[in-house]
């Protein structure tokens, strides 16, 4: 089963929670800028998760004290920690020096999030992609801009619109393009129990929007993969 969202529209607004802090200097046009992408969402308590992990154990029917779940809250608080947490990172843009005009696409770049509706895991694979303008951007960090907001309480077509606008809004190319197939856990594991079903998600910026043929290009490279 594939549910396919229509391409999401929406401006390409910077996520308020991204902290930036700019390294530009605008008299070496050719030289690389770089933007620090930094966590600024609020620490984690982990005592207070610790706590909170316990309380549901009980309200479970599950005894925290019980030997083999004695250590379970501490290691169910740090693993949630761990999957909230985005790691910072520089998303380095260089001058698009021989001009190259065509598509530049990493595919298959796996991920995992959190469904924010059920806490459980939801992974799979993104296709990210743009059409350069003035600056291009180092291939891996199209991956890490993916973890960056892979890593929190998410949906998936909200997943998918804030790398597409992070993109658009940093490296003003001439289009993008974002396509995201995942298996979801509260899926296949409980409900529906829909198992091996993916979802698919796409948002589009620009001429990969708007202009038919790079839109369809873009599509035939992602499908399948
Ligand atoms: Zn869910």
């Amino acid at each position: 089963m594939i549910n396919a969202a229509a391409p999401a529209q929406s401006d390409p607004g910077a996520d308020p929670r991204l902290a930036q802090a700019f390294d530009d200097d605008p008299a070496a046009a050719s030289a690389a800028h770089t933007l620090r992408i930094v966590n600024s969402t609020p620490p984690i308590d982990l005592a207070g998760a610790e706590i909170a992990v316990r309380s549901l154990l009980i309200a479970l029917g599950q005894d925290p004290d019980a030997e083999h779940l004695r250590q379970t809250p501490r290691r169910v608080a740090g693993a949630y920690a761990e999957l909230l947490t985005p790691h910072d990172f520089d998303l380095t843009t260089f001058a698009n020096d021989e001009n190259y005009d065509q598509l530049v696409l990493a595919c298959g770049i796996p991920f995992q999030s959190l469904c924010e509706h059920h806490l459980l895991p939801f992974h799979g694979v993104a296709h990210v992609g743009y059409l350069p303008d003035q600056r291009i951007v180092g291939l891996s960090k199209l991956a890490r801009v993916l973890e960056r907001f892979a890593r929190g309480l998410q949906v998936q077509e909200r997943l998918t619109q804030q790398v597409a606008n992070c993109l658009q809004t940093h490296l003003h190319p001439k289009g993008v393009g974002v396509v995201i197939e995942a298996e979801h856990q509260c899926m296949s594991l409980r409900g529906v129990r829909a198992h091996g079903s993916r979802t698919l998600t796409s948002a589009l910026h620009g001429h990969l929007r708007t202009d038919p043929a790079a839109r369809q290009e873009f599509f035939a490279l992602t499908r399948d993969r």
